[in-house]
């Protein structure tokens, strides 16, 4: 029997059928496990599985906390180094977790060995890391992947910042937007770079191609090392208009020992 939808409209026959489709999509892929790629136990497609999760969700050590702006792992009674040095221009970063075994091979594979697959499970991560950590973020917002040094750009043919960005904004809610914000030419790569040197250079590495008047931005990069990649990005999108940014990392680097002096603030 003809509906009456109208040209152009899909008649509730076609919604329903959509909606009974989707539903069987969703629950064949519920139902596929895929290697974990951290230990290979069977795991929901595309995660690591839930022993390995737990593993790299709750390193914290007994009597440390993290500073609230940055991530970073302090003593309790320790004020933060890295938001002392740089008084950051985002608001506040979720870490997945600290840069270090086991949480590094999924970095590296995704980063040196084309390892695509591990850039979703990264982002399921951080998506569990931004529940635990009661960070809000209520759409409109948009997702801006940290832009890649040109040099490992042409090396690796790919950002993988981008690659963790774009699942991330889908589950989170977000708008993905790639090429808004832009990396200068010529601008020299960070990891070389000592901590003060860093922070002097990432306050100008970074530029917006279009205003981002009232917008909240959250800015998503693989690994936070001192924090002044994701300072220089900040104070990038700031000067277009944007009045929140915060920082979804993989992985944030902890301190090592010796490393804790403070220097000239940069902002
Ligand atoms: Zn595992
Ligand atoms: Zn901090």
């Amino acid at each position: 029997m003809a509906d009456n939808a109208q040209p152009g409209e899909k008649s509730p026959w076609a919604r329903g059928a959509r909606q009974r489709f989707g539903t069987l999509l969703a629950g064949i892929w519920g139902s596929v496990t895929t290697p974990c790629p951290l230990c290979e136990a069977r795991s929901p497609a595309g995660r690591v599985c839930g022993a390995c999760e737990g593993d790299l969700l709750r390193v914290l050590p007994e009597g440390h906390r993290r500073c609230v702006q940055c991530a970073l792992i302090l003593a309790q009674d320790d004020t933060c180094p890295d938001c002392r040095f740089l008084r950051p221009a985002f608001d506040r970063v979720v870490a997945a977790f600290d840069y270090g075994f086991p949480g590094d091979l999924l970095i590296h594979g995704l980063k040196s060995q084309l390892r695509f697959t591990h850039a979703p499970a990264l982002a399921r991560l951080i998506v569990q890391a931004v529940q635990a950590q009661r960070l809000v973020l209520a759409p409109p917002f948009i997702v801006l992947p940290v832009p890649a040094a040109p040099s490992a750009l042409r090396h690796r043919g790919f950002n993988p910042a981008a690659e963790i960005a774009r699942p991330l904004a889908r589950w989170l809610g977000g708008d993905y937007r790639t090429g808004w914000l832009q990396r200068h030419q010529g601008a020299r790569r960070q990891k070389r770079l000592g901590r003060a040197d860093r922070a002097r250079e990432a306050a100008s590495l970074y530029y917006c191609g279009r205003r981002l008047d009232g917008c909240h931005v959250v800015l998503v990069d693989d690994v936070m090392t001192t924090g002044s990649t994701l300072h220089g990005a900040a104070l990038a999108v700031r000067a277009a208009g944007a009045v929140s940014v915060n920082g979804l990392v993989a992985a944030r680097t902890p301190l090592l020992d010796g490393d804790r002096q403070p220097g000239p603030a940069t902002s």
